[in-house]
């Protein structure tokens, strides 16, 4: 590894998803998975909630503890920078935290609000129901999004395409519900005050599929204070720029370097959505710099 860091160790994925947002797995599941992995730190980073660290049953850490996985508490939090969705990853927060429980609350009424208002419209474009509200609203799943209602229109047929379904989503159901478009510099200040470490998720999208200059957002991000970049990250086929893995290759060594550069910490995740996509992910060559 290039370095013995905390965060990016071959044997991490500090990138998962559970049912608390867009994935339809559980946390258990997923620890599960980290043992048949023999991973040794993992970190269930959902899209705006930490649910899953305390709606179960069992008390994640401890169970995390019996079976060797350290886990460290995360987020991946929705943010704007230049006109782009960015996403932040919070390590070591506090769960509990006030101040970040509060936005959340916030957050997730108004996408409940959204998503009801999308179902309408969709339904009622169809004059039928093709989306069963309940369906949708399902106990633990905080954070309603898109993916939630482009899934059942694929899944009924009525679209071969995610990215031709979340168009017509967007022009045919679009919501009048106003969802906060915070700024990146927001959200990292927010992962602070609850405690944690800053890292930007996934930054070769930004660079390669927006354009957007990483040394400037370095500039402006660190002083507020970012703490890392998720280096290495399974960017290939995941966009019409990573059709390659000399692409995926060479972006995820340019976030090693760009991390040295400005003295960030790097982190490795999945952003796993599936278990097979946690497990392809560990059967990657890793990506060494060194
Ligand atoms: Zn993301
Ligand atoms: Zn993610």
């Amino acid at each position: 590894m290039s370095n013995d860091s905390e965060y990016s160790a071959g044997n991490y994925d500090l990138h998962l998803h559970t049912i608390v947002s867009d994935a339809e797995i559980t946390p258990s599941e997923i620890l599960h998975c980290a043992e048949e992995l023999n991973l040794k730190k993992i970190s269930i980073t959902d899209h705006d909630a930490v649910g899953a660290y305390f709606y179960f049953e069992y008390d994640l850490s401890v169970k995390a503890k019996e079976m060797g996985v350290a886990v460290i508490p995360g987020i991946e939090l929705d943010s704007y920078y230049s006109g782009v969705e960015v996403h932040v990853l919070g390590y070591g927060i506090d769960v509990k935290n006030r101040e970040l429980n509060d936005y959340l609350a916030e957050i997730h009424l108004l996408r409940r609000q959204r998503i009801a208002e999308q179902i309408e419209k969709i339904n009622r474009f169809y004059k039928k129901e093709v989306i069963i509200k309940d369906e949708i609203f399902i106990p633990h799943r905080d954070t309603l999004m898109n993916p939630h209602l482009v899934h059942v229109l694929l899944r009924k047929g009525l679209f071969s395409e995610y990215r031709e379904a979340d168009r017509w989503m967007s022009e045919n159901a679009k919501s009048s519900v106003v969802v906060p478009k915070p700024s990146t510099a927001q959200m990292i200040e927010l992962v602070i005050k609850a405690g944690g470490q800053a890292f930007l998720a996934h930054p070769g999208y930004y660079i390669l599929e927006h354009g957007l200059d990483i040394d400037k957002m370095m500039v402006e991000l660190q002083p507020v204070g970012l703490t890392g970049l998720e280096a290495e990250y399974p960017y290939f086929q995941t966009g019409p720029k990573f059709q390659s893995r000399e692409v995926e290759v060479e972006m995820i060594n340019s976030l090693f370097q760009t991390a040295r550069k400005y003295n960030l910490k790097t982190s490795r995740g999945s952003d796993a959505h599936r278990l097979d996509q946690m497990r392809a992910f560990q059967k990657l060559p890793t990506n060494d710099t060194n």
